[in-house]
């Protein structure tokens, strides 16, 4: 099923608003399997009609973003009407929902507004929840006049109106029109603590044998997404191969991120989780923090920049610092621990490290950071080296994913690598 969109709207084409309908339609189309075949955007005016003539003549479905509100720039609704030759009538319906949204704000129901109710004969009207401008769903015979095959979709700009409108109405159409219907699948397995490369090592060759299989990489935010996609049969058995090659690496199935994956499986034990950060700054718990019921798992992040802070409030005794560096496999087992005592957690995450540009040595270049983790119930402390130079946004990237690798792995009984 070749699938485009045609985002419309002059601010797109200024870059003054960036374009993430596009980016999220592409990850909810290949959620069902299926691939944006092209994308284009164009100015409000003659180029919409223009570019929605070109698009239905090749495709299958067409997904067409912009302009159906109520200002004269906002020409789909007609550009549409007038290539498919059909004439317009004003909706009841959707006028007496634009006249109970206005009555609730107490406006008054313009001329201007009321265009929004003129639907093209044929087309269906998909409700817009959360503002004035209905959707519009052309089934593919009001374009077979013209010769074509392609079902096109009217969605409004404003991405809060957009995504709702996508989800309930958009993809149970595309489902239904599927060739396949129901037996197609696509898995992300989601995948840390590994290169792409070394991803590809262990699994491409065999997964590329598998007749029918479509298989993609998208490199995240220190991660690797594996997609699999294609028919139900070689899906599984391309997931099931993924799965035993590496399945400690595995993070996650349905493309949540780590910190997700890190609060839930807390959240299941019962489990508290405290930081004692120095050179991330506060990165880590900022992730953790990212996610929605982490107040049941975290509750002190320490940020100890100086030796001093780590001192007075980890308890981190300065003649260690002096003897061994506060970038070293001692102070951050201190940090660790001592940051688990305080906090009373069951768990204590510590790092420490040289994010540079400056502040490398030859034994301990700009890069090098260790990451330690202290438990309750007798486990022992875990301190790992990690090497990651570059920028330092990366740096804190990488290594606050290290850590919290380290905490998934300890929870799920894996093996943390030396
Ligand atoms: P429109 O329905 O074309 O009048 O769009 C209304 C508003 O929605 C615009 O001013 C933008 O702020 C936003 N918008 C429109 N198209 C997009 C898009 N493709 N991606 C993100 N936001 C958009
Ligand atoms: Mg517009």
């Amino acid at each position: 099923m070749r699938i485009e969109l045609v985002n419309t709207g002059t601010e797109l084409c200024l870059g003054d608003t960036i374009n993430t309908n596009a980016a999220w339609i592409g990850q909810r189309m290949a959620a069902l399997g299926l691939e944006v075949a092209r994308q284009t955007i164009v100015p409000d005016g003659g180029a919409v009609r223009e570019a929605i003539e070109e698009a239905a003549a090749r495709a299958d479905v067409v997904l067409i973003s912009g302009g159906l509100g109520p200002t004269n720039d906002d020409v789909t609704r007609e550009s549409t009407a007038e290539l498919l030759g059909l004439s317009m009538q004003q909706d009841a319906a959707v006028t007496a929902h634009l006249e109970s949204y206005f009555n609730k704000r107490n406006k008054p129901v313009s001329a201007a507004t009321l265009r929004q109710a003129m639907v093209p004969v044929g087309a269906v009207v998909m409700d817009n929840a959360f503002g004035t401008a209905p959707g519009l769903y052309f089934p593919a015979e009001l374009a077979a006049a013209r010769g074509w095959h392609s079902h096109l979709f009217l969605l409004p700009g404003p991405p809060r109106e957009l995504k709702p409108m996508v989800e309930s109405w958009v993809e149970p159409r595309l489902r239904a029109l599927l060739p396949d219907g129901d037996t197609r699948r696509v898995i992300y397995l989601r995948i840390t603590g590994i290169g792409e490369s070394d991803i590809v090592e262990k699994v491409e060759k065999d997964l590329e044998a598998i007749a029918g299989l479509e298989l993609g990489y998208c490199i995240g935010k220190g991660d690797v997404d594996v997609r699999l996609a294609g028919q139900i049969g070689p899906v599984e058995q391309a997931a099931t191969l993924v799965r035993e090659r590496l399945g400690d690496c595995i993070v996650s199935e349905d493309r949540r991120v780590l910190e997700e994956v890190l609060v839930q499986e807390l959240a299941a034990r019962g489990q508290w989780l405290a930081t004692a950060e120095s050179c991330t700054g506060g990165y880590l718990s900022s992730r953790i923090t990212d996610v929605s019921g982490s107040s049941r798992v975290f509750g002190h992040g320490f940020i100890t920049y100086a030796n001093e802070a780590k001192a007075q409030h980890l308890g981190v005794p300065l003649a260690l610092i002096e003897s061994h560096g506060a970038v070293s496999e001692e102070v951050a087992t201190a940090m660790a621990e001592g940051c688990l005592r305080v906090s009373g957690a069951d768990h204590a995450l510590a790092i420490t490290g040289i994010a540079g540009p400056t502040g490398g040595t030859e034994g301990k270049p700009v890069g090098t950071v260790f990451v330690g983790l202290a438990s309750k119930g007798g486990l022992p402390t875990v301190v790992r080296r990690y090497y990651y130079p570059g920028a330092r946004d990366r740096f804190k990237l990488l290594t606050s994913q290290a850590a919290m690798e380290m905490l998934r792995r300890r929870l799920l009984g894996i093996t943390i690598p030396g």
